[in-house]
């Protein structure tokens, strides 16, 4: 870009109103550069919107946009529910949402610590707002925070940056009421299930249920917490009253039973499986490679994703 000559003065006295002009200049296009396409979200029900991440592995062209995130518009304030794989996801959400509406953003959820829901957070410090999860979610991303950050530079390269762990600024044991002017959300920390802190909201104005991954649809979920803890939790995620749900990935459904009763099978399944064959004195590899095999139909990433679900279990279950 050419600076027009109106802006080149040569007179010293002139010096600084050019330096101040040049320098505005330059943070224009900085900005520019920095601001992103704003990120498809559909509204679910009215002021909940959703973006719906796609069904990747990480490293299969993983561009940190695999997850379901979004936010909550109430009177006075909006709450960001998880914000995405990267700083840029998270900018782009931010784009959404001021497309949207000029009200501050109070909250950033993160519903749990895995990378592909909490990265975006870096993009939502220049709002200052309450970062808020489980209360053992700070020590899980300072365990991961090293590997995570080094991951996503390797994954990512370039569309990395800007990535960083942003710990809660405020932890939430039991329940939490956060209010967003005529609109309140419930969030709450659940017992081991998916991770070993994961954290649901509930948006009582239009009875809409952030799972989280406590919930996935046609992904194959992922354990990396209390396989036998997530049966109980999904049991009691059955009986909330909820008018949807919104997954962690996958599609919203207005009713989450059929999902939740598809994924508990899956991992009661594996469960037996990997006892049977443990009780039955097979080898291990055998054991891990042939758990859950009946129930890989109609699950998107099974191989992957089932097979480290059975190295993880494995050990916990040979010396239960
Ligand atoms: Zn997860």
């Amino acid at each position: 870009m050419s600076v027009p000559r109106s802006l080149i003065c040569s007179a010293p006295v002139r010096l600084c109103c050019c330096r101040s002009l040049l320098l505005w200049l330059a943070f224009s296009l900085l900005a520019l550069r920095v601001s992103a396409a704003p990120l498809p979200v559909t509204e679910v029900a009215p002021g909940v919107f959703v973006h719906q991440g796609e069904h990747l592995e990480f490293g299969d062209g993983y561009q940190g946009d695999i997850a379901n995130i979004g936010f909550v518009i109430g009177e006075q304030a909006i709450a960001v529910i998880d914000s995405g794989g990267s700083r840029a996801v998270g900018s782009a959400l931010r784009e959404a949402i001021r497309e949207r509406s000029s009200l501050p953003i109070r909250y950033v959820i993160n519903t749990h610590v895995h990378s592909d829901h909490i990265f975006g957070n870096a993009a939502f410090q220049q709002d200052s707002p309450h970062f808020i999860g489980h209360e053992r979610l700070p020590n899980a991303m300072r365990a991961r925070a090293e590997d995570y950050e080094s991951n996503l530079r390797r994954m990512l390269g370039d569309a990395a940056a800007g990535s960083r762990i942003v710990l809660p600024t405020r932890t939430v044991a039991g329940e939490l009421v956060l209010d967003l002017g005529n609109r309140r959300l419930l969030l709450r920390a659940w017992s081991p299930a998916h991770t070993d802190h994961d954290l649901t909201v509930f948006d009582e104005k239009t009875a809409t249920l952030w799972t989280g991954d406590l919930l996935f649809i046609d992904r194959a979920p992922s354990i990396d917490g209390d396989a036998r803890g997530w049966l109980k939790v999904m049991d009691a995620l059955a009986a909330l009253p909820a008018a949807r749900s919104i997954p962690g990935h996958g599609p919203v459904v207005a009713d989450s039973k059929p999902a939740l009763a598809r994924q508990q099978r899956y991992v009661q399944v594996l469960i037996d499986d990997l006892r049977r064959g443990i009780a039955a004195g097979q080898p291990m590899q055998q054991v891990i490679a042939s758990a859950a095999q009946s129930e890989r139909a109609g699950w998107q990433l099974f191989e992957t994703v089932n097979l480290r679900n059975a190295e993880l279990l494995y050990p916990q279950l040979e010396w239960e």
